[in-house]
């Protein structure tokens, strides 16, 4: 997954942003003010934007209500004061998802942000299961047929993101969108590597396959071969 913060005091920007890194394995960008916020939300496709307020150059309300008049769905979680009750409630109004009001208790913070994206993908538990596959993504737990599967960050993440949309074939492009920051570029041959060790530890013990390549196209978890798959 891959999330936006839009936040001017560093400090608290960069705590969130490690915690979310540490804690969730999310890929994070960090934008400073109002106006680059809108434009990296507007360029590249985040899966949840954690938008402050109070903003120089443009604020948050604006940032707002642009992305939704641009049909920009993704879910957004407000950072506010606590004094600012009533704006919050036009803001859930215009489009926002949720706020978390400052201070704020990190865990919290984290339970609201991957409740927001599970939401936000149609998923309305944490335990994510594909046929006898669960992954428990609070605890970033595997297991397959009840036996417990270890695997590195990266394959993981790369998991989830496809357990997310069961059955649906996601590119390779998409993967890297979602599952690096801004320097995705660099890693583009990198997720077959993960993909192999994926299929390494969850299929190869196993007479049905869940991880599916369709050369070309990109991969999918599913207990069905998908159409046209090469083998
Ligand atoms: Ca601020």
């Amino acid at each position: 997954m891959r999330v936006l913060i839009v936040e001017d005091e560093p400090r608290l920007a960069e705590n969130l942003a490690r915690s979310l890194r540490e804690t969730a394995s999310y890929a994070v960008d960090i934008a400073n003010d109002g106006e680059a916020g809108l434009e990296m939300a507007q360029q590249n496709p985040y899966d949840l934007i954690v938008l402050d307020l109070m903003l120089p150059k443009l604020e948050g309300g604006e940032v707002l209500r642009q992305l939704r008049s641009e049909k920009v769905a993704t879910p957004v979680l407000i950072l506010t004061a606590r004094e600012d009750k009533a704006s919050v409630v036009a803001l859930l109004n215009s489009g926002a998802d949720d706020y978390v009001a400052k201070p704020f208790d990190l865990g919290e913070f984290l339970a609201r942000v991957k409740a927001l994206i599970r939401r936000g993908k149609g998923q309305a538990t944490p335990l994510l299961t594909v046929a006898d596959l669960e992954i428990n993504t609070l605890e970033r737990r595997v297991q397959r047929r009840g036996v417990e599967v270890v695997l590195t960050p990266m394959e993981y993440r790369v998991l989830e993101y496809l357990a997310h949309r069961p059955r649906v074939v996601v590119s390779k492009s998409e993967l890297l969108e979602h599952l690096y920051d801004y320097n995705w570029e660099k890693f583009s041959n990198v997720i077959e590597v993960y993909i192999s060790g994926l299929r390494r530890k969850l299929d190869n013990d196993h007479p049905v396959k869940l991880i599916h390549t369709l050369r070309g196209h990109g991969y999918s978890l599913s207990a069905e071969p998908a159409a046209g798959e090469q083998v």
